[in-house]
This record gives structure tokens, sequence and C-alpha cells, in this order.
């Protein structure tokens, strides 16, 4: 049984909840005024589901290629916008990232998963601004319609969300899709700009812009599960 687990407190968490990370590791959300030795009691009561979460993990993980399993990548490949970055790390006391040439990412203090984590996200987010932004901003000229703000966020369940205002939230994890099904994703946000819902006419839409987005569907299905663990925590 383990007593070693990453305690977060949610102002708005109505019970105490586990969840156990692609690194193995546990995390408890509690409400705010949860006693430590109420969750402690929680946690031991649940060893038993904590460890078959555990072992599911190991088997789904067992069957994934190794890359996806790092934590701390050599490379991030990048297929939707065809880069490949050489990821490097440097050991300070300063967590922080910077570019050392066009291709080369350098990580300072990032020795934690989790902080490793956030770097490379921030990273994400640069070249996503940089690279796949643009693309929106063509995509919706072309098919003349008008995003507003273009949010890049790493959520775990979504690759992207549009608003009543028309504002745009996308996954930065769509730049480690292929390009036909990342293009897919932005398309499909586009098409909620006309249509805020999942009707007939706005699928209709959707195959207006990406005639092959039933393929695309499933190639994104297939790839939201072999996402690498460096991203998804
Ligand atoms: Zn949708």
């Amino acid at each position: 049984m383990s007593k070693d687990f990453q305690l977060r407190r949610h102002r708005r968490a109505r019970r105490v909840t586990l969840r156990v990370k692609p690194d193995a590791s546990l995390v408890v959300t509690a409400p705010p005024r949860v006693p430590e030795r109420v969750i402690r009691d929680f946690v031991a009561d649940r060893a038993g589901w904590i460890e078959s979460a555990r072992e599911r993990l190991r088997a789904v993980q067992g069957r994934r290629p190794e890359h996806l399993n790092a934590t701390h990548p050599g490379r991030l490949e990048l297929p939707a916008i065809d880069r490949v970055l050489v990821i490097r790390y440097e050991q300070g006391d300063r967590l922080r990232w910077r570019a050392r040439g066009p291709e080369t990412i350098e990580l300072t203090g990032a020795e934690h998963p989790d902080d490793a984590r956030a770097l490379l996200v921030d990273v994400l987010k640069a070249m996503a601004r940089g690279s796949l932004e643009p693309r929106v901003r063509e995509f919706a000229e072309t098919h003349d319609v008008h995003p507003g703000r273009i949010t890049w966020r790493n959520p775990n369940t979504r690759w992207g969300s549009c608003s009543s205002n028309g504002n745009l939230s996308l996954s930065v994890r769509l730049l480690l899709l292929e390009r036909p099904v990342a293009d897919y994703v932005l398309l499909h946000e586009l098409a909620h700009l006309e249509h805020p819902n999942h009707s007939k006419a706005f699928w209709a839409k959707v195959e207006a812009m990406c005639p092959d987005y039933r393929l695309r569907e499933r190639e994104l299905k297939a790839a939201s599960r072999a996402m690498p663990v460096w991203v998804t925590g």
C-alpha cells in the first residue's frame, strides 16, 4: 500500500477523489476542510483499487512503445508542423526553457516530471502560436468564418472548444498529431463558429471543409490513446 500521494485541495471539490497518473503516482483531490487523517484513511481503504489501477496502467504501458512512457524525452516529434526538436536538460535552480538554435531547446531545473511537463507544454504553446495559429487564421479566411481570440492549453480530454463569443481554445497536443488530423480538429472548431452544436448542419459544414473528416475522426481517437506521458502527466 502506498502512503505517498500528492494532495490537491480544491475549493469546489465535493468529496475526496483518487487518480493514478501515467507516471503511476497518486493524486488525491479533496475539499478544503477535510482533515488529512480522514484523507489518509480514505486512501488506505482504497489500497486495492489503487493497486489494480496501477496494474491496469502497467498493462497499458507495457503495450505502448517505450518512448511514449518517457517523462524527459530527448526529442519532441511534432508531425503537425513537420518539426523535430531536440531537448537538452541542464541542472539549475530556476525553472526555465530557451531555444538553443533553431531545432534545440534547453530545459533548466526540470528534474521533476511535473516541472519537465510544465516547461515542455510552454515550448508547445510557443510552437503552436508560431506555427498552428497562422494556419487557423488561413483556414478561417478560406472558409469565411471569423474566430476571436485563440488560447492554447493542455487539457486532458479535449482537443479544442469554441466559446459562444467565437473564441477558440485549442490543445497544444494537436502538434503531436499527423498534419491532416490536426487540420481536421482546427476545421471542426472553426465550423462551430457557425453551428455551436453537433447538428446535421454542423457536420455538413465540416464535410464541406474537410471531406475525409470521418477517417480523421477515427485517426484522432487512435492518436488520443497514444499520447506520451510527458504531455499527459
Ligand atoms: Zn465539436
